[in-house]
């Protein structure tokens, strides 16, 4: 039986990729670093440092030190702060009421790493998520791809992976998640091919949280018969 659905957040429960790959590019020329824009689409998920590491890795062959991981994924950070409208994405509270309307836990499972994330979930989300069942940037050591946040999304609801589903937009997102064992839908809310979420394993994909939400009991039923 499916008791928890893990919800990732960016691209999932909000809209915000777009605005973090504009603080990317925008913190990438600041400092001279080399990228394409799509390309922050396929490191979501990862840790800053990690991003930061491709990055100066492409552009001067070698990782970023300390100090400059520091530097410029504050000023990523600001940038985002500044741009970011905090929109919710279409169908998110639709998706969230079927997990509600099947008695299902739902908890967050993101790399963000931001202090006001649970208040701002509740404003959006009322009565979805509780804080002690998040896991977030300040509590993972690997980040995505590794399965270590799911896994420990997994310790936080008290689940097996057979008992839970994960919903991730994101090809990093979803290496993790089937890592970890886990049912995996992916939803693909952003400029990938479908071909790159279903090589990372994905077992149902979506093209919107609202279809996602329409089809939501038919989702449980495959995750329920594949056990
Ligand atoms: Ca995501």
């Amino acid at each position: 039986m499916i008791k928890a659905v893990l919800f990732d957040m960016d691209g999932i429960l909000y809209d915000s990729m777009p605005f973090h790959v504009c603080a990317w590019s925008e913190a990438s020329d600041k400092y001279h670093l080399k990228y394409a824009p799509e390309d922050f689409y396929l490191y979501e998920g990862r840790t800053g440092e990690s991003t930061l590491d491709i990055l100066f890795n492409q552009t001067f062959g070698r990782n970023a030190t300390e100090e400059e991981k520091t530097v410029i994924y504050q000023e990523k950070t600001n940038c985002f702060n500044r741009i970011n409208t905090s929109r919710v994405m279409a169908g998110a509270a639709k998706a969230l009421e079927q997990v509600k309307r099947l008695g299902l836990d739902a908890l967050v499972v993101t790399g963000s790493a931001q202090k006001s994330l649970i208040d701002q979930l509740n404003n959006d989300f009322p009565g979805c998520f509780q804080r002690e069942k998040m896991v977030t940037g300040f509590d993972v050591r690997y980040g995505k791809p590794h399965p270590e946040p799911y896994q420990m999304g997994l310790a936080k609801a008290g689940v097996q992976a057979h008992e839970a589903i994960v919903i991730e937009n994101a090809p990093l997102g979803i290496q993790s998640a089937v890592a970890a064992g886990i049912f995996t839908v992916a939803v693909n809310t952003g400029p990938l091919p479908d071909s790159l979420l279903r090589d990372k394993g994905a077992h149902r994909l979506f093209h919107s949280m609202d279809a996602l939400a329409q089809d939501f009991a038919s989702v449980i039923r495959d995750a329920e018969g594949e056990r």
